[in-house]
């Protein structure tokens, strides 16, 4: 008998393919929001003007999800939503649906609260770039530059790999067991109001909405669907035969249909929203006055005034990858110091590679660089060099995505000004953004000689 496909679940999947292709980066946004925020606050360097755009997306994400639920992972999330169609063709292809042992399955749920513990403890709190070749979201976001990945993300391209093989035996595998922010959507989305409620006594034995949830929640055992690994995608209501399934806020039956509706226009609106507020923000920027020397900040608009902390940063780890898109011809790691602290002999120039010891190595003044960032868009940034030093960023304009360029933009100039180095990490998460400023850095230090 052929399987009558509901109009909730077409609507839902066209949702899903809406946010591939408008929002295909809102996963690693929503989890580089966090993961701002903890790294400001971690730094004593919280400056809500400037932090405005990212918290109140992520404290909308967070809210709605407190309150109604993981509508972001069943429906607006790429990864998740990539999952969903790996495995679409995986039944397709197999003609089967591949079950995880129960036991097994809620064992491995965990792993993904080791994955968070693990980024927040070593990754955030060390400030460590050392994993960022290691992210698959890194790779899956770089997807089109397959050669580059390959070089760049040759971890996190396995292991990307690996979630893919997963996704295509186990429905939502990354969800279940490797999500990092899956795991905070599961602890605050226990306390939501909007539940799947399911009466056991008007039940019969047909397990069909156990056998269809796409997160193996055991339904069949449960009157009210309470786990926060659920992840409203609805397909338990409509595949109940009897409509023994049904969605519910605060035990008030409500249309799922509309439900799900409010839940993506607020997120979606509050998205676009917290974007708006982020365009003017990118528009000033970081000042600093480099090392502790005696020069002040400079005197134009700052909002982030981030007076670094010296040496405290991590940028001794600086090396490994990504600034390689430079406006120059030399190929990979292109780099240039300010000062000469740095034993590092990369160059942003094409015809002086060598002169790392470079001190009063670029004349004092303003100049205005450009770079290519997200989509080919043009980032322009002026540099203010004082004692052949880098004393301010700021940003003229970007035509990236502004919370993207925001996230990049708030750390790369922090670990530039404190590090007089272009040679620092890009920002995961924002690393089309991050190649854009350092290439745009890079072309105004090339004016400076
Ligand atoms: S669990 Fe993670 S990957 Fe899956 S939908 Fe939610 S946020 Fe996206
Ligand atoms: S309980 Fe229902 S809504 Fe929740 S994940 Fe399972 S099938 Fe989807």
């Amino acid at each position: 008998m052929k399987k009558k496909i509901s109009k909730l679940q077409i609507f839902r999947t066209i949702v899903q393919i809406g946010f591939l292709i408008f929002y295909p980066g809102l996963f690693i946004l929503t989890f580089s929001q966090l993961s701002n925020i903890y790294s400001m606050m971690l730094k004593g360097k919280f400056n809500f003007i400037q932090a405005f755009p990212t918290i109140t997306a992520a404290a909308t994400f967070l809210t709605l999800t407190l309150v109604l639920g993981r509508f972001f992972c069943g429906w607006l999330c790429t990864f998740g939503a990539i999952n969903d169609f790996i495995y679409l063709i995986s039944k397709k292809v197999f003609k089967t649906k591949f079950r995880v042992n129960p036991k097994l399955d809620s064992i491995l749920k965990y792993v993904k609260y080791v994955v968070l513990i693990f980024i927040v403890t070593t990754i955030w709190t060390t400030g460590s770039h050392l994993f960022s070749s290691a992210s698959p979201w890194n790779a899956f976001a770089e997807i089109t530059q397959f050669p580059q990945v390959l070089s760049d993300y040759t971890i996190g391209f396995a292991i990307l790999v690996l979630i893919i093989f997963g996704a295509f035996f186990i429905e939502r595998f990354f969800c279940r067991y490797l999500c990092p922010l899956g795991a905070v959507f599961t602890i605050l989305s226990k306390l939501r109001i909007f539940k799947i409620n399911k009466p056991n006594d008007k039940c019969g034995n047909c397990r069909l909405c156990t056998n269809n949830c796409a997160m193996g929640i055991s339904l069949y055992k449960t009157n009210k669907v309470s786990s926060g690994e659920c992840i409203n995608c609805l397909k338990c209501i409509e595949t109940c035969p009897r409509s023994n399934t049904q969605a519910e806020i605060l035990g008030e039956e409500v249309n799922p249909a509309l439900a799900s509706s409010f839940a993506i226009i607020a997120m979606t609106g509050v998205y676009s929203i917290s974007n708006l507020a982020a365009t003017p923000v990118n528009n000033v920027t970081t000042a600093s006055t480099g090392n502790n020397s005696s020069i002040s900040a400079s005197s134009n608009t700052n909002i982030a005034n981030s007076s670094d902390d010296t040496n405290s940063s991590n940028n001794a780890n600086s090396s490994e990858n990504n600034t390689n898109s430079s406006n120059t011809s030399n190929s990979n790691n292109s780099s240039a110091n300010v000062d000469n602290t740095s034993t590092n002999s990369s160059a942003a120039d094409t015809t002086n590679s060598s002169s790392s010891s470079t001190k009063n190595q670029y004349k004092d003044g303003t100049y205005i660089g450009t770079g290519t960032g997200f989509r080919g868009g043009t980032t322009k940034i002026q540099i203010t060099i004082k004692n052949g030093k880098i004393t301010n960023l700021q940003t003229i304009s970007s035509q990236d995505t502004p919370q993207f360029y925001q996230g990049a933009i708030s750390t790369i100039s922090d670990e530039i000004l404190s590090s007089q180095s272009t040679s620092v990490d890009t920002v995961s998460g924002a690393t089309f953004s991050s190649r854009g400023i350092l290439e745009a850095v890079q072309n105004a230090l090339s004016k400076a000689k």
